[in-house]
């Protein structure tokens, strides 16, 4: 029923359309002509109509505005032939002209929403082509129909109307084509519509110029043109998958094919050809329009050659599968990242994340459902990353994710809010299939791990393989020599030095410290053991503070000397915290010594010189500065200049001069950064 609907409508209107010739050929009474000629046109518009009724399309807007336009057309055929052929009406511009002209709007608005509902995105290529191809036909509308009519001797509202029959076919062209070179899909009416538009436009020009030289005559060809346009518009209405017409793009389009190719560039070299035409035979006239089209021709080209090369490049750095950058894409950025936090003092992370035991989803459930696996992860991991971060497919099951200045929270912290996202609910491959999938993720960070990509990524990669050799489906940050991993009582006595912290000020103070102190003991060439001492010791410094009144040490105003000497026994206590930490004992001692002097007036034990340990003495500069920068409830932050001038002063006798060097030289290097803020997200410091 619904196939023959279609074909039936088409086959009994090309009988109606041979009755007419059969009619001209006659010589039959005119009024004949006339009803089997506007019998097809206006069953095109009960076509469109029935069509839409019958279909059903989920989008009716383009279709009403285009059923709208064929009765606005049917109208104007009808009272045409009626005033030509029965009346002998000839006077121009006349009733039909308005209605003719009238249609094309309706026309243009229904096939512009019709485009719109296929092409949601965007599609500049197939916008470019559809607008070169335009503009050489205005070209040769406006050399060949539109000048000619303005320059007749015609009353002004005969001009009016002469050219606008050129300009409102030239609207549609526009349109037309951008429908059909656009992408979307091109079920049989798709091919029907375009059919009419062809025809009607090819009709009008050649009418037009048939106007112009005086051939043109009721009956002639022109007429099985604009019928079959009709009979093709009504077929496509009818038509059961007439719906589909208005559905959006699943992708680009294919590529420009051989064919669109080549018509293009025939195009383009029209309009050089046009200057020639019209220089050889003198009409200088239309030499302009044909230039300015050159250019324009020119530019449009240029414009879709920029957007090829941007799509290259575009495709160059996406990973096919999962829409993510390309390793290579990643490892540039992170030379460039790396760059720009050394000269700012920010920060960059380099985490690698790695699907647990993989291959035995592909092995169990097969490669396209890995594949699913992928993608979801992917996903997952790019929703869970801030803007600015990258997220990568590093290699087959691995992903790369470089974070800029993530400030108060420790990459760890997002390595481990990212190993969630994908642990904490299974990956729907399809409705019945649910997995459950977990990755591992290794962390490092500039400048703590290295300068270089090279050195960031082996970090992490180190740091991920001890995460696999831990038991997987968990994050494990590399450490500066690559140490022992924290126990969860150092992770609590980490806690405790972020309350200290808190109560102190709005800085990190002792991620600070420990960040710092670890880069001044690479500076000196000390073993990882060592780095990762003074790090760690950094970290925990200040947690003996915990076990002294918290009034005492946040006091604004001077203290006694009770409150000092209470104050001064935070270096044992802490120790004495670190200590009951099974292989914190080296650590603690550092702690212990971090007020000590470089001249023996420190305490607690008033050691002096290289009796002090090395570690601790680097500690003394660094939360020195630290505390020198940041504001304390009894103090105000001093300008940088400031503490370098205090930390000169002190060398030989608060500080090593040798640590003062070396520190100085990293932040002559723009190595240190700022002491980092506290994350605001954090609750406040509790004064109680
Ligand atoms: P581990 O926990 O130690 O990482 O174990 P694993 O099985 O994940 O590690 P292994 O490196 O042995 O296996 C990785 C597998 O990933 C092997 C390879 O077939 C698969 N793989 C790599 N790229 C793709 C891909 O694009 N699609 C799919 N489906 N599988 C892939
Ligand atoms: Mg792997
Ligand atoms: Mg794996």
């Amino acid at each position: 029923m619904g196939r023959s609907a279609w074909t039936g409508y088409l086959a009994t209107g090309a009988i109606a359309v041979a009755a007419y010739y059969v009619t001209v050929a006659l010589d039959a009474p005119p009024l004949l002509r006339v009803i089997l000629y506007c019998l097809v046109s206006a069953s095109a518009a009960v076509a469109v109509w029935l069509g839409c009724l019958r279909n059903r399309p989920a989008a009716p807007l383009p279709w009403v505005l285009i059923g709208l336009s064929q009765v606005v057309y049917a109208v104007a055929d009808g009272n045409f032939y009626v005033s030509h052929l029965v009346l002998h009406r000839t006077n121009f511009p006349a009733l039909a002209d308005v209605l003719y002209l009238g249609h094309y709007p309706l026309l243009v608005a229904g096939l512009v929403a019709l485009i719109r509902l296929r092409t949601p995105g965007r599609d500049l290529p197939g916008l470019l082509d559809a607008a070169l191809l335009a503009v050489v036909a205005g070209m040769l509308s406006w050399l060949y129909l539109i000048a000619p009519q303005t320059r007749s001797d015609a009353a002004l509202v005969v001009k009016i109307v002469s050219v606008g029959y050129p300009m409102m076919d030239l609207a549609m062209f526009a349109v037309a084509l951008r429908l059909i070179l656009g992408p979307g899909p091109r079920p049989v009416p798709f091919f029907l519509l375009s059919t009419n538009l062809l025809a009607f436009l090819a009709a009008d020009s050649v009418y037009v110029l048939q106007q112009l030289n005086g051939t043109y005559g009721a009956g002639n060809f022109l007429d099985a043109l604009w019928l079959s346009g009709n009979l093709a518009l009504g077929a496509a209405a009818l038509h059961p998958t007439m719906g589909r017409i208005g559905e959006p793009a699943r992708d680009s389009g294919p590529a420009p094919g051989p064919l669109r190719i080549v018509a293009l560039c025939a195009a383009a070299l029209v309009a050089p050809a046009a200057v020639l035409v019209q220089y050889a035979g003198g009409a200088y006239s239309g030499i302009p329009v044909a230039a300015c089209a050159c250019a324009v021709l020119f530019m449009l080209t240029i414009a879709r050659l920029a957007g090829l090369v941007a799509e290259q490049r575009r495709l160059a750095i996406t990973d096919a599968l999962t829409g993510l950058r390309t390793r290579r894409f990643f490892e540039a950025r992170l030379a460039l990242e790396i760059a720009r936090a050394a000269r700012t003092g920010g920060s960059v992370a380099v985490l690698i994340a790695d699907v647990d035991h993989f291959k035995s989803v592909n092995d169990r459930y097969g490669h396209p459902a890995g594949d699913r696996v992928l993608v979801e992860i992917g996903q997952r991991l790019r929703a869970a990353t801030r803007e600015g971060d990258l997220v990568a497919r590093y290699g087959g099951e691995e992903f790369a994710m470089l974070i800029r200045d993530s400030g108060a929270d420790d990459p760890a912290v997002i390595a481990e809010r990212l190993r969630r996202e994908v642990a904490d609910r299974p990956v729907v491959v399809s409705g019945d299939l649910w997995l459950d999938v977990t990755i591992s993720v290794g962390t490092a960070g500039f400048p703590l791990h290295g300068d270089t990509p090279v050195a960031l990524v082996t970090a992490a990669d180190r740091a991920l393989y001890a995460a696999k050799a831990q038991g997987r489906n968990r994050i494990v940050p590399a450490s500066p020599a690559d140490g022992p991993v924290r126990g969860a009582l150092t992770v609590d006595l980490e806690r405790i030095a972020d309350e200290v912290d808190a109560r102190l000020s709005v800085h990190e103070h002792s991620r600070a410290v420990a960040r710092w102190g670890a880069l001044v003991a690479t500076r000196l060439g000390l073993p990882p053991e060592a780095v990762h001492r003074t790090e760690l010791a950094g970290r925990l410094h200040d947690i003996g503070k915990a076990l002294l009144p918290c009034e005492v040490w946040t006091k604004p105003e001077p203290l006694s000397e009770p409150e000092w000497e209470l104050v001064r026994r935070h270096p044992e206590l802490g120790c004495h915290l670190a200590a009951a930490v099974p292989g914190l004992g080296e650590v603690a001692e550092i702690i212990r010594q971090h007020h000590e002097r470089f001249d023996g007036s420190g305490y607690p034990d008033g050691l002096a010189g290289r009796r002090i340990l090395v570690e601790a003495r680097i500690l003394a500069v660094c939360d020195t500065w630290a505390a020198l920068l940041a504001d304390r409830p009894y103090r105000e932050p001093v300008d940088e200049e400031r503490a370098v001038r205090e930390l000169l002063s002190g060398r030989g006798g608060q500080f090593d001069p040798e640590v003062v060097a070396a520190f100085l030289d990293l932040r002559d290097r723009r190595l240190l950064g700022p002491p980092p803020l506290r994350d605001p997200r954090l609750p406040a410091a509790d004064p109680s």
